[in-house]
């Protein structure tokens, strides 16, 4: 495939040989996944779709966050990049490939969780980048737990202050910063309609997103700024092999999906593409799910 708009089967467009049973601690590092995933490093092909946009993205270190990252960049927007501190050599791999799209790339370092970190993270983006007009949240934390009984409330309460109240901080601490025209894009997932028996705390956010969504989204539509979310199906990045899934459960993701593979980080960057550029003007409070044919309502 030499861009994402060559003509290709759906099926057999990524070829990545099933992965090994393996584990990472942390949040996980892309340099360490294996195989590795495609975020279109040699395939995107920007058409100035976000010419002059100023945008924020979470978890822009690796998986769909990079995928975005690369692609904005590509499009036109100059892009903070936030993620842990732990994962730097994957954001300073990121921080490139905007740079050498052109753009400004600003590394923004720091846990989402922590409110004077995700308020902090706006006001940073508007004083580097000189405002704001593209807020992505795409940071999240997904951990697996057989039984409801392994679940503490420590990492119960990570998850969802990772997950929920990162979003809220960021889009109100953005709200006074985006003018008209602005666009709000929030990461769920196929999650949120057809949840795992072992995923309860992670899917209960998803859910949560989508209707924080709907509602942000006619409450702001009227000052111009949309509101909508992407809910990706299972996508290979290191969210997966740092504890989001079972061990044991690698070799086969993805392979329940109708296209009868995992998705590519790289195949979920044009749906944010498309919903943060104008040419999604009348789209608000969607959500455009990209989960390989798995059914959503
Ligand atoms: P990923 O591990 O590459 O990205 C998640 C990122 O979240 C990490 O890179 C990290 O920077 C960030 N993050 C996690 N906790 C954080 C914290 N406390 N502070 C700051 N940053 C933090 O994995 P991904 O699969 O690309 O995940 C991106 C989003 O997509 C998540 O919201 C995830 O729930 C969602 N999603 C993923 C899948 C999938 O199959 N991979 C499916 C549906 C939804
Ligand atoms: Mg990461």
């Amino acid at each position: 495939m030499s861009d994402q708009y060559t003509f290709t089967n759906p099926v057999d467009q990524y070829t990545m040989p099933k992965p090994d049973e393996q584990y990472q601690d942390g949040p996980g590092l892309d340099a360490e996944l294996s195989p590795r995933a495609d975020h279109g490093e040699k395939t995107y092909r920007g058409t100035g779709r976000l010419t002059g946009r100023k945008a924020l993205v979470t978890g822009a270190d690796s998986g769909i966050g990079r995928a975005v990252a690369i692609a904005f960049a590509r499009e036109g927007a100059d892009v903070v990049l936030s993620y842990l501190p732990e994962e730097a050599e994957d954001a300073e791999a990121v921080a490139k490939l905007v740079t050498e799209a052109g753009r400004t790339a600003v590394l923004a370092p720091g846990d989402v969780s922590d409110e004077r970190y995700a308020r902090g993270l706006v006001q940073k983006a508007v004083t580097e980048l000189g405002g704001l007009d593209l807020v992505v949240n795409v940071a999240g934390r997904q951990q697996t737990a057989e039984k409801l009984e392994d679940i503490t409330t420590e990492s119960f309460d990570t998850t969802v202050r990772t997950n929920l109240h990162a979003m809220f901080w960021i889009c109100q601490e953005a709200l006074p910063h985006l003018p008209a025209g602005s666009a709000i894009i929030n990461t769920s997932s196929v999650q949120a309609y057809s949840p795992s028996p072992t995923l309860v705390d992670y899917a209960m956010t998803k859910a949560a997103i989508n209707t924080f969504s709907k509602a942000l989204a006619q409450q702001l539509a009227p000052r111009g700024i949309r509101v909508n979310v992407v809910a990706p199906g299972p996508i290979w990045t290191p969210l997966q092999v740092a504890g989001g899934q079972p061990t044991e459960a690698l070799p086969e993701f993805g392979q329940q999906t109708p296209l009868g593979r995992p998705g590519q980080p790289a195949e979920l960057a044009p749906a944010y593409v498309y919903l943060a550029s104008a040419e999604s003007g009348y789209t608000v409070g969607e959500t455009l799910t990209v989960t390989g044919g798995m059914p959503t309502p």
